[in-house]
């Protein structure tokens, strides 16, 4: 994370942006933030005004019915503000406690949005998994933390602003003593005053060093807990390594890396209770200094008989409010401060562009289906990389064509589709749909035209038939349908809770265990359930067994109908039924043709490779 520094207008631009992207949707949670800072301010002073008026009184040998009065009403009022206190706390908890989520899903809701691009990339997957940890952290980090500040920037600077105007009052009076020594009142006011100036500037600075050095080393903290997350909960937990664990004996090479973590994780630990203990020792020592002080002159002006009882009580209660809070105010905004660096994270996350978005044409909904797509002189190399992957790659095919496309592993295949879906763009050249650039089209609709397996498809821990259909409302007789294109209808029949039918066991025993054979299969319904003009097929047969490979190529045409589909696969034999083979090697489009035509090219790669994996088939 960004451990910058930053200018203070830039501090309160961003937790400006901050108090907004809540009021968007929490305006009435501010709000109740503010009051209820008013509110908690005067209940802090509510005790001190009632011992203030009780002493004038006694002092002045009120009559028991004034006595009783005054009481009264000073009670009354507190229960009031201590009604409304209580509360408003309560709907506030309400309020407040969902401001997490809120960000939460801005982010979660930013990295399915977000360009493929930048998602794939290392950068923001670490950006992303930063953000997690400081949620964890930093209380909340960033918009939930800003949130609950609200209430203690609110009630402490009403605390200090009001104790303030107390201070003030008193010095004004220690100075107007009658018979009092004006001059000396003032030198020690004066004392007072730098005293607490330069209190105010020392805890402040320092208070900002100590935190840096608490955010420097929470920040070193993110890396070994992400190790540590990684060994125990993505490795050591799970149940398909422990086959290797057991094998290769890798129990002490890991409890030693699981040791090292921990100690270097007490080692950071230790340090921040260590600040946070010096943290503590000074306000202590600070707030007893002050308070010396404060009774000091207090008892000098009392003395001089310059002010009466309930003055004393009240000035006396008002420099103790002072002293108690204005660490608690000055902390605040160091800690805000620091929370801005999680914030800006947060926005910097937020920001990543959604270039991909910005094409505005329609596609048109023909009901002939009739699209043709042409890669012309395309290039391509991934962000962060400078080796082309693709290399002025240009074809073009039609609706209704079923083309295959062979190459040796690595050389481009899936790289093709990841461009055709326009999940990258390419770096040099262009891709036409109907002779218009696919960037010029509205994102969402483009992504529409294709249902895709890719090779390492995933399916949800959810309901069968919400998979098939990447929806939560679907409807039935069309998951059937996609389900027994497949061969799956027995399948589907057999199972009780039918496609309410949980997949996997992850968070519900009733789940059902899925086969690495029938999970591709129901990819593959899936992408037919969408009924979308391009089928994409990526290794689609992998997981399958040679009879259900046998039963997807032979029933591939009624599969696809008047789709396109195109079928990516290393293994010649899976795309000899293609009358349309696209041969890419090394990034370029080497060669074209039906399986009899690249055959008889007895120089072409085509011929090499069938020659090379026949032995396999024989
Ligand atoms: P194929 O599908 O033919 O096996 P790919 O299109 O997956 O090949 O990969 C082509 C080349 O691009 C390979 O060298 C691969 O390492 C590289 N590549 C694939 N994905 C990425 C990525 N996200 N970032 C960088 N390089 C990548």
């Amino acid at each position: 994370m960004n451990t910058e520094k930053m200018s203070l207008k830039e501090m309160i631009g961003i937790n400006t942006r901050g108090l907004r992207f809540i009021a968007r949707d929490k305006i009435r949670g501010v709000f109740l933030m503010l009051f209820i800072g008013v509110i908690n301010a005067i209940y802090v002073f509510w005790n001190v005004w009632l011992l203030a008026v009780l002493a004038d009184a006694v002092q002045a040998h009120a009559s028991a019915q004034i006595l009783v009065r005054d009481l009264a009403i000073m009670a009354g009022g507190g229960l009031l503000v201590g009604v409304v206190k209580f509360t408003s706390d309560y709907i506030l908890f309400y309020i407040g406690s969902n401001v997490w989520e809120h960000a939460d899903m801005a982010l979660n809701s930013k990295i399915m949005d977000m360009d493929y691009e930048y998602m794939e990339s290392e950068k923001v997957q670490n950006q992303r998994r930063d953000l997690d940890e400081m949620m964890r952290t930093w209380n909340g980090g960033g918009i939930n933390f800003l949130f609950w500040r609200v209430e203690v920037v609110v009630r402490t600077t009403a605390e200090v602003l009001i104790s303030v105007v107390y201070l003030v009052q008193m010095i004004y009076k220690s100075m107007t003593v009658p018979e009092g020594n004006s001059m000396g009142m003032f030198l020690i006011t004066l004392l007072f005053m730098v005293v607490f100036a330069g209190v105010l500037i020392f805890s402040y600075r320092q208070n900002i060093h100590w935190q840096e050095e608490c955010f420097s080393l929470e920040n070193d903290m993110i890396p070994v807990n992400r190790s540590f997350t990684w060994y125990v909960e993505n490795y050591l937990e799970k149940a398909e390594n422990a086959k290797n664990i057991r094998i290769f004996r890798q129990q002490p090479i890991l409890m030693e890396r699981i040791r090292d973590l921990f100690a270097a994780f007490s080692e950071k630990v230790g340090r921040i209770c260590e600040i946070d203990e010096k943290i503590q020792f000074f306000l202590g020592v600070m707030r007893a200094v002050l308070l010396g002080f404060v009774y000091f002159l207090l008892g000098v002006i009392a003395l001089k008989g310059g002010m009466t009882a309930g003055d004393v009580v009240l000035y006396a209660g008002a420099i103790g409010i002072l002293i108690e809070y204005f660490s608690e105010w000055v902390f605040t905004f160091t800690e805000l401060a620091t929370n801005t660096k999680y914030l800006k994270a947060f926005f910097d996350f937020l920001d990543i562009p959604n270039r991909k978005y910005e094409g505005t044409l329609h596609t048109e909904k023909r009901d002939d289906d009739r699209f043709e797509v042409e890669f012309r002189h395309v290039s391509f190399h991934y962000p962060g990389s400078s080796q082309d992957v693709l290399k002025d790659f240009s074809i073009r095919f039609r609706i209704g064509e079923r083309l295959a496309v062979v190459g040796e592993n690595g050389s481009g295949k899936t790289t093709f589709i990841k461009l055709l879906c326009r999940l990258y763009d390419p770096t040099e050249g262009e891709i036409l749909l109907n002779g218009i650039d696919i960037r010029k089209y509205d994102y969402q609709e483009y992504l529409q035209l294709f249902g895709v397996v890719f090779q390492d498809f995933k399916l949800l821990s959810m309901p069968l038939g919400q998979n098939i259909a990447a929806s939560e409302h679907f409807s039935a007789a069309r998951v059937y349908s996609a389900l027994a294109r497949m061969g799956m209808s027995d399948y589907a029949a057999r199972l009780e809770q039918g496609l309410d039918t949980i997949l996997y066991k992850d968070f519900d025993s009733a789940g059902i265990e899925v086969s690495g054979g029938e999970a591709q299969k129901f990819a593959m319904a899936r992408a037919l359930y969408r009924d979308a003009p391009f089928l994409i097929l990526d290794e689609p047969t992998a997981a399958l067994d040679p009879v259900a490979e046998y039963e997807v190529y032979s029933k591939f045409d009624a599969l696809v109908g008047s789709k396109t589909a195109v079928y990516i696969s290393h293994r010649l034999s899976s795309c000899r039924f293609c009358n349309d083979i696209l041969v890419i090697s090394d990034g370029r489009a080497v060669q074209r043709g039906s399986h009899e035509e690249l055959l008889a090219d007895e120089a072409g790669l085509y011929y090499r490779l069938w020659s090379a994996q026949a032995q396999y088939y024989r």
